[in-house]
């Protein structure tokens, strides 16, 4: 596999794993020139899963931008590269367990979102307030505050 760092195609696999479903397989890599590691995944190809846009446009399923998206959403928090590329396998199992050829983007976006959230509530609202595009600041403050202040009783300065 050529490393993605300095392109020398001699790596060695330190950790091989199988996802839950066993469709899977998950190698992390060292680079033997620059000790760059870095993750490829082996698994069936499957007829391309479509997400359906808002606005009805069609696109393949990506797990790349997803896993960036996350990854952004993420930075400099106590996330690790692991846990976001769990994330991403869940959510990829989830759609492809209850969708046959098409999800809508929506449900990705929930779905992630709900996941997010339960590893790290900054990443959470980061991704939220991508995600959702909100409309205007207060939809993004006030979803902040959702997360700051108890769930009942919460009091509205
Ligand atoms: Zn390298």
């Amino acid at each position: 596999m050529k490393c993605p760092k300095c392109g020398c195609q001699d790596d060695k696999v330190i950790d091989s794993r199988t996802s839950r479903e066993g469709d899977v397989i998950r190698r992390r890599r060292e680079c033997l020139n620059c000790a760059h590691r870095y993750t490829t995944y082996e698994q069936v190809e499957k007829d391309a899963l479509f997400v359906m846009k808002r606005d009805g446009r069609r696109e393949k399923f990506d797990r790349s931008k997803l896993l960036k998206g996350i990854e952004i959403a993420c930075q400099k928090r106590p996330v690790s590269t692991d846990q976001i590329e769990r994330l991403v396998d869940e959510i990829h199992d989830v759609i492809n367990n209850e969708h046959e050829r098409e999800v809508p983007s929506t449900e990705v976006g929930e779905l992630l979102m709900a996941k997010l959230r339960e590893i790290d509530e900054v990443a959470y609202v980061r991704f939220a307030s991508v995600y959702r595009s909100f409309r205007d600041i207060n939809e993004f403050i006030s979803e902040v505050n959702n997360l700051s202040q108890p769930a009942t009783g919460a009091s509205r300065s």
